[in-house]
């Protein structure tokens, strides 16, 4: 799904703006026509340009460091530079180039603005545009994810702290924020800052959960989460057998070998009546070898409790269910801590 309109591209990099910012846009000028004033067009449009700058200025910052920059998309909220991996080493060099753009910019209108100016509907329209992009530098320098600040605050914090401590430091930071401005917002009723609260909050959540899982279960394959000689069920056993030797093991899916391979997996779901055996009534494993990759078996974990892992002749390995994943994800965080 790609709700967003391509305009241009600035050094290689494509402009999108984002349905909703194109929503806003028809607003705004609607409500300026409507007033017979423009300058809040005029001004709308004035502040795209300053985002774009702005999100220009990471990207110059982050190509000396190699990333690649798939586009520029701009929501009614602000414009979002979309990098791949921003290395850790220019994290905070390339966090504090957005700002600093802003700054400048907004100082040299500022300084212009004393000497000459726009005046559009009774509105100083340079100096309107110079305030905005100083409050667009110091609103994004705020340290809490998702703004600039927030990164600018990790990779400080990341030499003492390390990496995925640091994340959490300035996420929390981030959603404490998001819901003072949340209840601020709510009381003084303003929409603006309501929506601005849960894209701080959505921000930060989504970048803390994203490092987490990055940064701990880097490298990780099925063979060092999964559990070993798992309990295993003979596809003859009769269901009543079953139910009791479920009672005893008290898991809630077990894998069927005969003649030591692995031919089907059965759980409490699958039974439906006390006839039969065990046969009937299995389905189909999700399998996985033991080098797959930690993000290829979350991803085939969507649709199953649990993937069993097999050798090349289809002998059983192992069990990763979800609990393993849980428990592993518990103790990696512990041991990626305790190393910084
Ligand atoms: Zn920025």
């Amino acid at each position: 799904m790609n709700y967003s309109i391509r305009l241009f591209k600035v050094m290689g990099i494509p402009i999108e703006l984002h349905i909703t910012f194109i929503l806003f846009l028809i607003i705004i000028i609607g409500l300026s026509v409507i007033n017979k004033n423009i300058f809040w067009a005029i001004l709308f449009i004035l502040l795209f340009v300053s985002v774009v700058l702005h999100e220009l200025g990471h990207s110059y910052v982050a190509k000396k460091y190699g990333v690649k920059i798939e586009k520029i998309l701009l929501l009614p909220i602000g414009g979002v530079a979309m990098m791949d991996k921003i290395p850790r080493e220019g994290e905070l060099k390339i966090g504090l180039a957005g700002p600093i753009v802003s700054f400048i910019i907004g100082i040299s209108l500022l300084i212009i603005s004393q000497f000459f100016d726009i005046n559009i509907g009774g509105y100083p329209l340079i100096y309107t545009v110079g305030l905005l992009n100083l409050m667009l530098g110091s609103f994004n320098l705020i340290p809490a994810f998702p703004m600039d600040g927030g990164r600018v605050l990790r990779a400080i914090l990341s030499k003492k702290y390390g990496y995925l401590k640091s994340t959490k430091i300035a996420a929390n930071i981030g959603k404490s924020l998001a819901l003072a401005m949340l209840i601020f917002g709510l009381l003084s009723m303003n929409i603006i800052l309501i929506l601005v609260s849960l894209f701080v909050y959505f921000g930060a959540e989504q970048e803390s959960r994203m490092v987490e899982v990055e940064t701990i279960f880097k490298n990780i394959r099925a063979k060092d989460i999964m559990t070993p000689n798992p309990v295993c069920v003979d596809p003859n056993m009769s269901i009543e057998e079953f139910l009791n030797f479920m009672l005893k093991h008290k898991y809630f899916g077990y894998p069927v070998v005969e003649n030591g391979k692995l031919i089907g997996c059965i759980g409490i779901s699958n039974i439906h009546s006390k006839e039969g055996t065990v046969r009937d009534y299995m389905e189909k494993p999700v399998i996985v070898d033991e080098n797959t990759d930690i993000t290829d078996i979350l991803k085939k974990m969507v649709y199953a409790d649990r993937v069993f892992v097999v050798d090349e002749n289809n002998k059983l390995k192992g069990i990763i269910s979800k609990t393993d994943i849980l428990r592993a994800m518990n103790i990696l965080e512990l041991k990626e801590e305790l190393e910084h």
